[in-house]
């Protein structure tokens, strides 16, 4: 908070970065030309104060994670996005997998006596994983574990199953609804801007119908997350663009819970002459994420996908969420070439990350309810920091 007026008195401070300073202390809305020469202009100083003091006023120190395991039914894929490390088309299938329904229900049970709260369901679009099929799995999850919430599925494959069935987006969301999906994870936004879409995710769910799906579930009253695939050939105007179509939709429905910007990996994919941007680009992304999205309550970090130090640096730059414990049940990240190839923390592990970086470790459930709060638990195998004794010299 001293930070931001420290800011304010500065009298080298451009004028625009100054209005946009004032707009944030004032909790005033930064327009999109404003957005767009935050990414062209702004140190990363200057934005790690702006998103800690939004991510403080809304959190204090409290940084989320949860307890979850993912569910990846298969690697196959009708479509073929150019940035995709993981999917194998169906003429690859020898190299791809595709599980039945026994064989997704015993990963389920495998947890039985895990104290998991999510399973987080998603993976490639295959013909015959249809309406009936999702319809016949998230209700066998909630029949053996009521408690268990299911997220699942993106917009990719819900536009793709709805269509097949003949059905438009408000009937299909509600026979999911029905038949136990309790909420839906941010992926297949990528970029929204369609000359960018067309190029490395051509043929699957277009911006609009992205947006509309969410839409219809917001109506159910139902929460969702949003995701932003950036830095491969989209620029920073496509950027804001895409957190602008984001925020309209926000104000008009509420639905969405979390932000979760995706960095482009370039190992084993169409896209790999791309370089990567850097760590820096990643934190600016963060903070100017939580400047311009006034109106979602979080900003999440993916650990696996930036590595356990660049997510505890986020914390400074906006984050207050760094995803869950994952048990290694996701290749996504891993098959795209990030830095943890077998991602499982422990929950001592993830709430040790938190702490080192003097924040406070919250678990939460799917929907933000705190499940425990571990500021002062300490562990029973906890190694305490030493101190040694220096000779005294009289
Ligand atoms: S990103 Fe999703 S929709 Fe695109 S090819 Fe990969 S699995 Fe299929």
């Amino acid at each position: 908070m001293q930070s931001l007026a420290i800011l304010l008195n500065n009298p080298n401070l451009p004028k625009p970065l100054l209005t946009i300073a004032q707009k944030v202390k004032d909790n005033e809305r930064i327009s999109l030309e404003e957005g767009v020469y935050l990414y062209e202009h702004a140190e990363l100083g200057y934005l790690g104060v702006l998103a800690n003091y939004i991510r403080e006023k809304k959190h204090g120190d409290l940084t989320y994670f949860n307890r979850n395991f993912h569910l990846e039914p298969t690697n196959l894929c009708v479509y073929d996005c150019k940035f995709c490390s993981y999917s194998r088309l169906i003429k690859q299938k020898e190299e791809g997998w595709a599980l039945t329904m026994e064989e997704m229900l015993a990963i389920v049970k495998k947890y039985d006596h895990e104290p998991v709260t999510e399973v987080h369901i998603v993976g490639g679009v295959l013909p015959q994983y249809d309406v009936e099929f999702y319809s016949t799995l998230f209700t066998a999850i909630k029949q053996h574990r009521p408690a268990l919430h299911v997220k699942a599925l993106t917009p990719v494959e819900y536009h793709y199953i709805f269509k097949k069935a003949k059905i438009d987006y408000a009937t299909g969301m509600s026979l999911m609804k029905k038949a136990g999906l309790e909420s839906i994870p941010g992926g297949g936004a990528e970029i929204f801007a369609e000359e960018i879409r067309e190029q490395i995710a051509k043929d699957k769910c277009t911006a609009d119908q992205w947006l509309a799906i969410h839409e219809e579930w917001h109506k159910l009253g139902m929460r969702s997350n949003a995701t932003m695939l950036y830095g491969h050939i989209e620029s920073f105007e496509h950027r804001i663009d895409h957190l602008d179509r984001l925020r309209m939709l926000q104000d008009k429905t509420g639905g969405f819970q979390t932000f979760i910007p995706l960095k482009f990996r370039n190992q084993h994919n169409q896209m790999s002459h791309i370089a990567e941007v850097s760590v820096i680009e990643d934190l600016r992304n963060y903070a100017i994420s939580r400047i311009y999205l006034d109106n979602f309550d979080h900003i999440k970090a993916y650990w696996a996908m930036i590595s356990r130090e660049t997510a505890q640096m986020s914390l400074n730059f906006g984050v207050d969420d760094i995803d869950g414990t994952l048990d290694d049940t996701t290749k996504i990240y891993s098959m795209a070439g990030a830095e943890e190839q077998n991602p499982a923390m422990s929950t001592q592990e993830l709430v040790n990350l938190i702490k080192q970086v003097g924040r406070k470790p919250i678990e939460r459930d799917t929907l933000y309810h705190v499940v425990t709060d571990y500021t002062d638990v300490v562990f029973e195998n906890e190694v305490k920091p030493q101190y040694y004794k220096l000779p005294v010299i009289n």
